[in-house]
C-alpha cells in the first residue's frame, strides 16, 4: 500500500489521476490524504469522482471515500477489463482528464475498448479536444496502439454537455525518441463561439494576430457553433511541425477581456515557437506515463512544469523507474526514461 500526500508537488487532481492509473498498471493499492491540498478549493470535485469511478469500472477496483468534497480515499485495483464504457461527469469537468486516468491502462489491455465520455470538452486547466486529437494521441500512436477520438458535441464551462468518443486498439508500448520536432509547416488559429456575441471571436483573433505577426491572415478563422452548445468560447492555436503538432488554448471566462485571453495564449505559443523543444508546457506531463511504461525513450520539452516533477515522483514510487533530465545545447530540456 502506497501512501500519498495529495498536497505535494503541483497538489491538484493530477496526483490522484496519475496514482489511479499507476495503481491499475502495477496492481499496487494506494491511499491518499489531503486530496488537491494545493488548490484553493481542496478535496474531490465532481470530475475527480468521475475519473476515479472510471478507473474503478475499467480496473475492477474498489475505492472507499469516493464522494465530492472528500479529502482522502483508498484505492484497491483489480484487473483491467477492456470493453465499452460510458462515463458522464455531469458538470463541465474535463472529459480529457477522465480519459487521462484510464487511457494508458486500456492502451496496454488485451482487447480494444470504446469510451463515451460526457462533460466539458473545452474548459480551463485541462486538455481541450483538439490537443488530445492533434497533439497527444498521434505521439501515443507512434508507440504502437491505435487510438481514434471524435468530438460529438462541444461542452463549455459552466454547462458542460459535451461528448467525446474514444476507440482504443491496444498494443505493447514501443520506446520512441521525440527529440526533434522538425520543420515548421503551418500555423492555425480558431476562435470558437457558441451562444455569445460573434465579435468576441473577431477581437480574440485580432489580438492573437498582433502577437503571431508572422502567421498569414488566412491562418486566423472564427468558428460559430450552434447556440445551444453554449454559452462558450475557446481560442485554439495550432503549430504543425514535421514530427509534432502543438495545440495551445485559451478559454473565455466572465470578467476576462477577449483581448487579454488571446494575448496570453498567443504569447505561450510564441514561447514554444522560439524554443527547439518537441513538447510544449502541457504535453510533457502527459507523455511521462506512457514513456515510463515503454521502459525506454526520450523527448525534449520547454521548461519543466510542476506537473511534470510531480508525475515523475509518482512514477518513481509506483514503478521504481524514473527519468533523467538534462539541458540540450539549444536550451530545451531532454527527458529520458532511465
Ligand atoms: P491538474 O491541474 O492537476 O488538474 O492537472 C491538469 C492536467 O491538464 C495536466 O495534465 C495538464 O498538463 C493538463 N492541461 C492543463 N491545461 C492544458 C491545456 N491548455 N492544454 C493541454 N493540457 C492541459
Amino acid at each position: 500500500m502506497i501512501t500519498i500526500d495529495g498536497s505535494e508537488g503541483e497538489g491538484g487532481g493530477q496526483v490522484l489521476r496519475y496514482s489511479a492509473a499507476l495503481s491499475l498498471l502495477t496492481g499496487e493499492p494506494f491511499t491518499i490524504q489531503n486530496i488537491r491540498g494545493g488548490r484553493a478549493k481542496p478535496g474531490l470535485m465532481r470530475q475527480h469522482v468521475t475519473a476515479l469511478e472510471a478507473a474503478c469500472a475499467i480496473g475492477g477496483a474498489e475505492c472507499s471515500g469516493l464522494t465530492v468534497g472528500a479529502s482522502e480515499l483508498t484505492f484497491r485495483p483489480g484487473s483491467v477489463t477492456p470493453g465499452e464504457y460510458h462515463f458522464a461527469v455531469g458538470t463541465a469537468g474535463s472529459t480529457g482528464l477522465v480519459l487521462q486516468t484510464v487511457l494508458v491502462p486500456l492502451m496496454l489491455a488485451d482487447a480494444p475498448s470504446r469510451l463515451v465520455i460526457e462533460g466539458g470538452t473545452h474548459a480551463m486547466a485541462a486538455p481541450p479536444f483538439e490537443f488530445l486529437q492533434k497533439t497527444l494521441l498521434p505521439v501515443l500512436e507512434r508507440m504502437g496502439p491505435k487510438i481514434s477520438i471524435t468530438l460529438e458535441r462541444h461542452g463549455f464551462f459552466p454547462r458542460g454537455g459535451g461528448r467525446i468518443v474514444v476507440d482504443i486498439d491496444p498494443a505493447p508500448l514501443r520506446p520512441i525518441e521525440c527529440v526533434t520536432r522538425g520543420e515548421f509547416k503551418a500555423g492555425k488559429v480558431e476562435a470558437l463561439v457558441a451562444g455569445i456575441p460573434f465579435d468576441i471571436a473577431d477581437r480574440e483573433l485580432k489580438a492573437a494576430r498582433k502577437v503571431l505577426v508572422e502567421w498569414p491572415d488566412e491562418a486566423f478563422a472564427p468558428v460559430q457553433l450552434p447556440a445551444e452548445n453554449g454559452p462558450g468560447n475557446a481560442l485554439l492555436m495550432e503549430a504543425e511541425f514535421d514530427n509534432v503538432t502543438e495545440v495551445m488554448s485559451g478559454f473565455g471566462k466572465l470578467g476576462v477581456p477577449a483581448e487579454r485571453l488571446a494575448k496570453i495564449a498567443a504569447k505561450r505559443m510564441v514561447g514554444y515557437l522560439g524554443s527547439q523543444a518537441f513538447s510544449g508546457p502541457y504535453l510533457q506531463d502527459q507523455l511521462l506515463l506512457p514513456f515510463a511504461m515503454a521502459g525506454r525513450g526520450a523527448f525534449t520539452t520547454v521548461k519543466l512544469s510542476e506537473h511534470t516533477r510531480t508525475a515523475v515522483n509518482l512514477i518513481e514510487r509506483f514503478l521504481g523507474r524514473g527519468f533523467r533530465f538534462s539541458e540540450t545545447a539549444d536550451g530545451a530540456h531532454l527527458a529520458e526514461v532511465r
